[in-house]
């Protein structure tokens, strides 16, 4: 799709899902509006689907995977709970377009889960930087996350909503990296745009955080190391000295999901300009 933010709505289906819904009986996000970028895939599709599961009225499925995109939206319900909305967060206008459609559709904005990314195109130090890479990884990570910052929390500003912003970092946001360094750099970026945002969005009651994961098997970390999700302990054991965190076994999508539903949860209400690792003691 090349329009700008172009909505389709999507059609009910047979989920398992909608039988866990009943299951949630602490629901954390009763009648919350959200968007999920990055919501096609990995973490942010895992977290769309806690999201539904905690009792959000509306997630907004937004990524460039129309496919995948339309069918997460269409196995959480039908257009009055989920939609998806291409939207590629490198283009200003398409993120404007994102916000101002779901503000339109479900009258309000409650959540922005700010997740799209990218990894490094291949392994790099900084003696052989390819700087080319360099700006199309920053272009997504950092520009296309300050994009998704700026028009979420005008949204909230605006329709008066004590709003909540999570922004997927990492562990690389916290420390040096062997390689990938655009991809250390970008996260590094997210945690300055974090502490920066809730500094200056406390005062509209707008909270904004960030979570950290570890490793997780999502397309993303197995493209990048160019191995299968079962294969990818093992392979980061090898070459990292990557040392299996608590309960011995790699983490699932579904646990860094649970700490962003907290961080956009009233649960968290005086939580802010906080970075939330989950990594189960990732040790290298
Ligand atoms: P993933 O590849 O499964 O999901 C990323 C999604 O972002 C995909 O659906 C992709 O289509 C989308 N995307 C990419 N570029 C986009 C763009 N320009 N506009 C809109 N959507 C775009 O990978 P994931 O691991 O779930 O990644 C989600 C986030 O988690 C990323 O920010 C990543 O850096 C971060 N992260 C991942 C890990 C890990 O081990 N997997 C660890 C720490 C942080």
């Amino acid at each position: 799709m090349s329009s700008a933010a172009t909505t389709t709505s999507s059609t009910k289906m047979e989920d398992p899902t909608l039988d866990a819904v009943a299951q949630v009986t602490h629901k954390k996000l009763q009648g919350k509006v959200a968007i999920v970028t990055g919501g096609a895939s990995g973490i942010g599709e895992a977290t769309a689907r806690k999201f539904a599961l905690h009792g959000a009225r509306a997630v907004v499925i937004a990524d460039v995977q129309d496919d995948k995109g339309q069918n997460v939206a269409a196995s959480i319900g039908g257009p009055d709970r989920s939609t998806y909305i291409h939207c590629d967060v490198t283009d200003e206008e398409q993120v404007k377009g994102l916000v101002e459609s779901t503000v339109r559709i479900y009258g309000r904005l409650d959540i922005m889960f700010s997740n799209a990314g990218i990894g490094s195109a291949s392994q790099q130090t900084v003696l052989d930087f390819d700087l080319a890479s360099y700006d199309k990884l920053m272009a997504v990570n950092v520009r296309g996350m300050a994009a998704c910052v700026k028009h979420a929390a005008r949204a909230m500003v605006e329709g008066r909503v004590r709003g909540s912003i999570v922004c997927t970092a990492s562990i690389s946001a916290s420390m040096g990296g062997s390689i990938f360094t655009d991809y250390t750099m970008s996260k590094h970026a997210v945690l300055g745009l974090v502490r920066s945002a809730s500094v200056q969005l406390g005062a509209y009651g707008v909270r904004v955080n960030s979570v950290s994961p570890g490793p997780v098997a999502t397309p993303l970390l197995c493209t990048l190391f160019k191995v299968e999700a079962e294969e990818l302990e093992k392979m980061l054991e090898s070459q990292m000295g990557f040392k299996a965190p608590v309960a011995g076994k790699m983490m699932s999508v579904e646990s860094v999901a649970d700490c962003v539903v907290f961080l956009a949860s009233d649960e968290a209400e005086f939580v802010t300009g906080h970075n939330l690792v989950v990594d189960g003691g990732f040790k290298t």
